[in-house]
């Protein structure tokens, strides 16, 4: 049966893989509670913040840490616990593990080891921003954490620019502030950023503002700073799509210096890709003749 949790037994000798809620502790699966509930143990990226999430829903299964630092360690464990029949359930702290969260390297081991990998899935930052952000482009890159040094943050920012779809990352309050500056001065002014803050908990706040006007936005209120981001970016204008303002600045430079000047200063003063600025001056000057 494939549309009945209570007809979905527990199997001996698997992982089961459970994503555990971002914040609202109702955010879990009928079967992700039976699963936590019938298995021999729960391998934890924290135990004690998972034991809060267990006993709100009275499960008494035992439970142990893996983390990242424990990781390779724990996963022998874990395989020592299938091969003597048990069944375990592996969680993170908050959405589904192994995204942005310890678990995959666990995860191989088991499954070269030969035992079966089960998915409960369930809550995620990402997909629940994206799901209520309302950015309408077909596809979409999951960047998850940028480096947290700037000029290494920089250059993977640059790398993503042209990606024809919207790019989701996650982000901590305390380099907010630096990603959004970063993001608003290297990628395209008029592409929309959604700022989805504490998702599922008290103060979860969505905004969608112009890429330009968001650090004045952030700026506007400390409270914006505080808590978890998950930051989505839509995908880069058409080539065709230049603001006004950078067609403006186009056509004066256009009037003063050669063509390719002018489009070079007009891509460094608008921040337009040049390509889209030559298209558009080759197409004036055709009007032109
Ligand atoms: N495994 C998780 C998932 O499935 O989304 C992600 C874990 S990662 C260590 C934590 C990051 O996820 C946070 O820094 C934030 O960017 C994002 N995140 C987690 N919970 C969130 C929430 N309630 N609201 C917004 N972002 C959240």
């Amino acid at each position: 049966m494939q549309d009945g949790h209570e007809e979905d037994p527990i199997k001996t000798s698997a992982l089961y893989v459970v994503a555990t809620p971002l914040g609202n502790l109702g955010d879990i699966t009928l079967r992700a509670l039976d699963v936590l509930r019938g298995v021999d143990a729960i391998a934890c990226e924290d135990t004690r913040h998972t034991r809060r999430l267990l006993d709100h829903h009275a499960i008494r299964t035992p439970a142990f840490a893996l983390h990242e630092h424990n990781e390779a360690a724990a996963a022998q464990k874990l395989i020592a616990m299938l091969a003597a029949g048990k069944r375990v359930a592996l969680v993170s702290d908050a959405g589904t593990p192994c995204v942005s969260d310890p678990g995959a390297r666990a995860v191989a081991a088991v499954r070269a080891a030969g035992y079966p990998v089960i998915p409960l899935p369930g809550p995620n930052a990402a997909i629940a921003a994206l799901s209520a952000g309302g950015l309408a482009d077909p596809h979409f890159l999951f960047v998850g954490f940028l480096p947290s040094k700037g000029m290494a943050r920089r250059q993977q920012i640059e790398s993503l620019k042209s990606i024809p779809a919207s790019l989701v990352f996650y982000e901590a309050p305390h380099r907010i502030v630096a990603t959004i500056a970063d993001l608003a001065e290297l990628l395209e002014p008029q592409r929309t950023l959604v700022i989805a803050r504490e998702l599922t908990k008290l103060f979860e706040q969505i905004a969608s503002v112009p890429l330009a006007d968001a650090p004045a936005w952030l700026a506007a209120d400390p409270n914006r700073q505080r808590g978890e981001f998950v930051l989505l970016v839509s995908a880069p204008p058409p080539a065709d799509d230049l603001p006004a303002e950078a067609m403006r600045t186009l056509k004066l430079l256009l009037a003063e210096l050669p063509l390719k000047q002018a489009v070079k200063l007009a891509a460094e003063i608008s921040g337009q890709p040049k390509n889209a600025l030559y298209e558009q001056a080759l197409l004036w000057k055709d009007e032109k003749l």
